[in-house]
């Protein structure tokens, strides 16, 4: 048992660098940012960048405010960066949005405003996690998105009909002005291979490896269930939809890309107003009435 964990680490290890290398998701000098939640996977990416990269990295938590889900994982961001010697910053949605994650949702429910919990905490974090990297002077995100979390996405902006979504995914987001781009080191890692290192190398304790309790709620779980089900016939078939997915990306980026600037924020955006002010602005518009 002790030679198969011994092979297993050093093979998931060598995957993780492989993946860096193979998509360039770390260039010369570059300063990085890590996305810690302090689950598995944000967990894991930390570690193993922090191995070569410690004196340029900088890990940013965001506290949404969901009661003891997130209160022990920041504690574990904490134990970590604490032991890894790595800077760590925190950035709540209360003191950022005025509001919690919770009371934003009571607030869109009082009313009958059914946008759903995920939709709207993964607009406010990811654009906080943005300012945050800019205000650092941060040059990319490292986020921990396994071959998983991309083939869900990929699925779901087909499912959604929303194929422009797809310029946004791949193991190295574009530059575009006012984006930090994100990276994923943990492209080609499977969920189970994740959960697997973090245990055996302790990052996290089995308590933390459960999602957050608004995440049952998610679209993205029907695209969860979905690929499941397609695995039982075809172990590969993860690896299948992200594989062919990167041999397309090349034709989509030939695509140009309309910037426009939110109004309200000057953010880049599609529309007039970027989805975080969307949001902001229906918050509001609600306390206001
Ligand atoms: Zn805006």
């Amino acid at each position: 048992m002790a030679i198969n964990k011994s092979l297993f680490i050093e093979k998931f290890e060598e995957k993780f660098w492989n993946t860096i290398e193979r998509f360039k998701l770390v260039k010369r000098n570059e300063r990085i940012g890590v996305a810690l939640s302090g689950g598995k996977d944000s967990s894991t990416v930390l570690y193993l960048l922090s191995q070569r990269f410690k004196d340029r990295m900088i890990a940013i938590s965001i506290d949404e405010g969901t009661g003891e889900y997130r209160r022990a994982t920041i504690s574990n961001a904490q134990r970590l960066t604490r032991m890894l010697g790595v800077e760590h910053r925190v950035y709540s949605f209360k003191e950022t949005y005025g509001y919690t994650l919770p009371g934003i949702i009571e607030l869109f429910k009082k009313n009958n405003d059914n946008t759903k919990p995920c939709t709207i905490c993964g607009i406010l974090r990811r654009a906080l996690l943005n300012d945050a990297a800019i205000e650092l002077g941060l040059d990319v995100l490292a986020v921990g998105h396994s071959l998983e979390d991309e083939a869900q996405s990929i699925l779901m902006s087909i499912f959604k009909g929303n194929p422009e979504f797809l310029q946004r995914l791949g193991p190295r987001s574009d530059k575009v002005k006012g984006f930090v781009p994100r990276i994923k080191p943990l492209y080609l890692h499977s969920e189970k291979e994740v959960l697997t290192y973090a245990l055996l190398q302790d990052l996290v304790d089995k308590s933390l490896t459960a999602s957050c309790p608004f995440s049952s709620l998610a679209y993205r779980n029907t695209a969860r269930k979905a690929l499941n089900l397609l695995e039982r016939n075809d172990k590969e078939v993860k690896k299948k939809i992200v594989e062919s997915f990167l041999l397309l990306k090349s034709h989509i980026e030939r695509q140009p890309r309309e910037i426009n600037r939110c109004k309200r924020c000057g953010s880049p955006t599609s529309g007039e107003y970027c989805s975080r002010c969307k949001i902001l602005m229906k918050i509001e518009k609600f306390v206001n009435k």
